[in-house]
């Protein structure tokens, strides 16, 4: 099956129709373009049918009318001469005349020829009327009046009895006074009819509306058959432009000749082009970035060594020195400290861009590893003055977790949690469901904005950087924790709200390699 068959079958099977249109340019083309042809069809129909019909009629009238004046003439003319004297000899004359008239009418379309009494007719000598009750009840009374007021002929439209569907014929009946032989003047009309004419005018439109029907089934298949493949390069740019957001930076789109559709094409390629060259560029950007960075600590880390010998040695004898050697010796000690504490962060940021950072993965009791740490950061909480609460379960909180990682992971978040705490406490709280552990750290300091939270696990992110820190600084502690956390396949989320406080959730699966199937823990809870 053909690709526009599918997709028409597809949008017809999965949606209504006004989606379809909705969805569809080069069916909303066609439909509305052959709306407007209806219309314009419709329209042309009824002024060439309006047309048709006064032009047919108004020369049939001429000749109907001229027909008639004869048909009067004659008939006055038989009556004149006539020298009928007795009501049956008059009534006599006035059938055999007539008769003359509907023989001689017929050939122009006469129906009946009928002689009808005058209300005002003298009682003495009546003869009776002809023509049959059908054909009199076509005359209507507003012609009969204009006739008898009058001494010309008078027509009227009318409808003729004597078709199948009981609507009646298209005729005209025409009347004229006629003055018969002692019994006065009598009105005498002849009914013509116009069907011959009606026969013409509907085969005509019969015609025109088979003409018509071509273009309506036609046009829209044209119209949908020339766009779909007119629209093809968009339908293509478009599903390549969504292949491209899926990051498959190679596609393109096929752009061949010269018009606008080729151009769109041209236009795609080359910016899809210079997306992937820029793309590449930062790559290689990136890549030189952290080999920079793996380079410089990497180098960093024998003349670190060799400054730390000296200094141990220098802070072994800091007995011995003057109070201001001494000062600068423990300031000496503080940031060889603090050097050594950045550049492990450094050569750990490393591990991860080269991506040789392995799990060491063992089984271990949560709740030990969130008291080992609290226990080694007990000394800072206190230099602050932050009272550090943990809560736990009573059983065993046990996954598979690489514990140096971790341990990293949760001493980052304590110590973030004291820094920031503005000396109220921090709640450590553990949690376990069947599949996954988790740990929330929790303080109630100087929070944290929106803008902050959405870059708090960005390298090198500090929110502020003018904060007085005791430890740490380089921004790259929550970045080494997201890795090491997505290392176990677990989730690190943070929470903040300035001036009420932050939080930051740790979940991990219980067992190595399996992904979090679950949320032992809220994120943050709203507090009393
Ligand atoms: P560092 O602590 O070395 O600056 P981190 O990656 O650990 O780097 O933290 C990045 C930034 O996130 C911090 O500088 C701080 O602005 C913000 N932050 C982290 N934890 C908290 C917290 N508990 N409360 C408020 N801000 C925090």
């Amino acid at each position: 099956m053909p690709g526009w068959a599918r997709r028409l079958r597809a949008a017809a099977a999965g949606s209504a129709p006004a989606s379809w249109v909705r969805r569809s340019l080069s069916v909303r083309i066609a439909v509305s373009m052959t709306a407007a042809a209806a219309v314009i069809l419709v329209l042309f129909a009824a002024v060439t049918s309006a047309q048709l019909r006064s032009s047919v009629f108004e020369n049939r009238r001429d000749i109907i009318l001229d027909d008639a004046s004869l048909r009067f003439s004659t008939a006055q003319s038989a009556f004149d001469q006539s020298t009928a004297s007795t009501t049956d000899q008059v009534q006599e004359a006035a059938r055999e005349v007539i008769e003359t008239a509907r023989g001689s009418a017929a050939g122009a379309g006469a129906e009946s020829v009928l002689l009808i009494r005058p209300p005002d007719s003298p009682d003495e000598f009546r003869i009776n009327e002809i023509g049959s009750a059908a054909m009199r009840a076509v005359v209507t009374d507003d012609l009969r009046e204009d006739v008898r007021s009058g001494d010309h002929a008078y027509w009227q439209s009318v409808r003729v009895p004597g078709d199948t569907d009981g609507e009646g014929e298209p005729g005209i009946a025409v009347g004229m006074m006629v003055s018969l032989p002692r019994a006065g003047d009598y009105e005498m009309y002849i009914v013509y009819s116009l069907q011959s004419e009606q026969t013409v005018i509907d085969m005509v439109m019969r015609v025109l509306g088979l003409g018509a029907l071509p273009i309506i089934i036609a046009l829209p298949t044209g119209v949908f058959w020339v766009l779909y493949h007119l629209l093809r390069p968009v339908r293509q740019t478009a599903r390549a432009a969504s292949e491209l957001a899926d990051g498959d930076l190679d596609t393109r789109v096929d752009a061949q000749g010269d018009d606008e559709m080729a151009q769109l094409g041209q236009a795609f390629n080359n910016m899809a082009s210079s997306l992937q060259n820029k793309i590449a560029e930062y790559d290689e950007l990136s890549r030189l970035q952290q080999r920079f960075v793996s380079d410089v600590s990497h180098e960093l880390r024998t003349p670190l060594t060799t400054i730390r010998m000296a200094e141990d040695v220098i802070w072994e004898d800091r007995g011995s020195f003057g109070p201001a050697t001494k000062r600068s010796a423990e300031l000496l000690h503080e940031q060889v400290d603090r050097f050594e504490s950045m550049l492990a962060d450094l050569l750990e940021i490393s591990r991860y861009d080269a991506q040789s950072a392995l799990l060491d993965a063992e089984s271990a009791d949560l709740r030990a590893v969130v008291g080992k740490v609290v226990d080694a950061n007990d000394e800072l909480a206190a230099t602050l003055g932050v009272e550090v609460r943990v809560e736990e379960p009573d059983q065993r909180c046990a996954a598979e977790v690489d514990v140096r990682r971790i341990e990293r992971v949760l001493r980052n978040l304590l110590v973030n949690a004291v820094e920031h705490a503005d000396g109220l406490p921090v709640v450590i709280t553990v949690a376990a469901s069947d599949t996954d552990v988790a740990v929330r750290v929790r303080d109630h300091g100087v929070g944290m904005s929106e803008q902050t939270i959405a870059h708090v696990f960005d390298r090198f992110f500090r929110a502020d950087p003018a904060r007085t820190r005791t430890t740490g600084g380089t921004g790259l502690g929550l970045s080494i924790a997201r890795e090491d956390v997505a290392l176990h396949h677990g989730v690190l989320e943070a929470w903040g709200e300035l001036g009420v406080g932050s939080s930051f959730l740790v979940v991990v699966p219980r067992a190595a390699g399996d992904e979090v199937a679950s949320r032992p823990l809220a994120l943050w809870e709203e507090e009393a």
